[in-house]
């Protein structure tokens, strides 16, 4: 439901409001305005209204009991069939060197059902603590039952820092967390720091189509959250000695108060698991055509590694998305990756630069990935990349 209200007495139909909307959220009924729920509530039609017929809800200044009262830093565990998403041991990894900065506790949330195993995992890799909801109706993710468990918890609780992993589900449940309390939310974050002057948590990700990178506050309202995408940080090593208090909490949903039902999952048939991959060889526009990855496929299969692209051949049609690394494709972190007629724009660079040996093909010597490569082989891929097979394929006896 839209946040904005419209005085149906007042409004005098003369379209100001429909012509400033940027979402196209107004429209004219029987000459009065009607808004729809698209509405972002961002005020711009407020100004323009020459009757303040419009007018938006009354946004808190801070929250009520100070911001002193929100202690502690948290990181969401997302669990997928009774198993942990390895991008939540990374975030609690990052979770821990983060409250140590602060000098606070680490805090992991765990929702599922027979999960109890997870919870033991979290104080392994960090946590001092862990709420463990453990209820059939948080089996598999939702996003109101979740929602409503985390915003309750934070709401008694109150944490300082709120952190989750920018999974297709932490994205999701995030941002119904963050407007459900009204807080900020920094999403896809690629670094995060304690400020050491003013103890908030810096938060820092592309912006401006990736051509700055723009460290992100929330000075006003608590927790504050951030999101951050998968291998952006290192996987932390589990200590099993570890000691951590896990605390039982009862779900704040009843299953009859969830409206959606899961009826089945079915996995999308050849799922490409580039997060994962240990080596990726990627192509770009250099390519030249959809047939022109299949030295760049060869060299993949013969290394055993993943096939990767850049977002110039995803958006030809060449290969598919779900191959695109990079800012709007994966965030990577492979031993090897690569690079096959790709010049290395700061986007494919956002999602590729950790990538502990980077090797560059590429037949113009200025090419910018030779900024980043540790490798760097100046050529015609179509000769390089056949050479290479062949000589890894003698190597590895393939
Ligand atoms: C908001 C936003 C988000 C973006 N997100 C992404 C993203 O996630 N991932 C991404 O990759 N891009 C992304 N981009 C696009 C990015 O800016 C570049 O346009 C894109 O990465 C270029 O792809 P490319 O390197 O394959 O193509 P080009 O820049 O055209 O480079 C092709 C390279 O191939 C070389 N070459 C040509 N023929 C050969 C040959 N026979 N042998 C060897 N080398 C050869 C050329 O010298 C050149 O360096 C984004 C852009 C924006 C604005």
């Amino acid at each position: 439901m839209a946040l904005l209200e419209i005085n149906g007495e007042e409004c005098t139909g003369c379209g100001a409001c429909i012509d400033v909307c940027p979402f196209g959220s107004l429209t004219l009924v029987e000459d009065i305005a009607e808004v729809d729920e698209t509405c972002t509530a961002c005020g711009a039609c407020l100004d323009v209204c020459p009757v303040d017929a419009l007018s938006l809800p009354e946004r808190p200044e801070a929250p009520a009991e100070g911001l002193e009262a929100y202690q502690g830093l948290w990181v969401w565990v997302e669990q997928f069939q009774g198993e942990a998403a390895s991008i939540s041991w990374e975030m609690v990894g990052e979770g821990r060197k983060l409250a140590d900065q602060r000098g606070t506790t680490l805090t992991a949330c765990l929702l599922g059902h027979n999960v109890e195993h997870i919870a033991k995992q979290a104080v392994a890799y960090g946590a001092d603590r862990v709420f463990w909801v453990d209820d059939p109706s948080l089996a598999v993710y939702r996003t109101r039952p979740y929602a409503a468990m985390l915003v309750a918890l934070v709401r008694q609780y109150k944490p300082e820092i709120f952190l989750l992993g920018a999974s297709s589900r932490g994205r999701d449940l995030a941002g119904s967390v963050a407007t459900e309390l009204y807080t900020g939310l920094t999403a896809d974050c690629t670094g995060l720091d304690i400020d050491p002057e003013t103890n908030l948590l810096r938060q820092t990700r592309p912006a401006f189509g990736g051509n700055i990178m723009a460290t992100i506050i929330c000075p006003n309202y608590r927790p504050q959250m951030a999101t951050v995408r998968h291998r952006v940080f290192e996987m932390p090593v589990a200590d099993e000695t570890r000691q951590g208090q896990i605390v039982p909490v009862q779900p704040a949903m009843g299953e009859d108060e969830v409206a959606a039902k899961v009826v089945d999952f079915i996995m999308e048939q050849g799922e490409v698991n580039l997060a994962d991959a240990k080596i990726i060889v990627s192509g770009g526009r250099g390519v030249g055509g959809p047939e022109g990855f299949d030295p760049v496929r060869k060299l993949a299969e013969v290394l055993g590694g993943a096939l990767g692209a850049s977002r110039a051949a995803v958006d030809a049609g060449w290969i598919p998305y779900a191959h695109q690394v990079g800012q709007t494709g994966r965030t990577v972190r492979p031993d090897l990756y690569i690079a096959c007629g790709i010049s290395g724009a700061v986007q494919h660079l956002a999602g590729m630069s950790t990538a502990k040996v980077i090797v560059a093909i590429n037949k113009d010597p200025e090419a910018p990935i030779f900024t980043v490569a540790n490798y760097g082989i100046v050529g015609d891929l179509f000769q390089v990349v056949p050479a290479l097979t062949e000589q890894f394929k003698k190597k590895l006896h393939k």
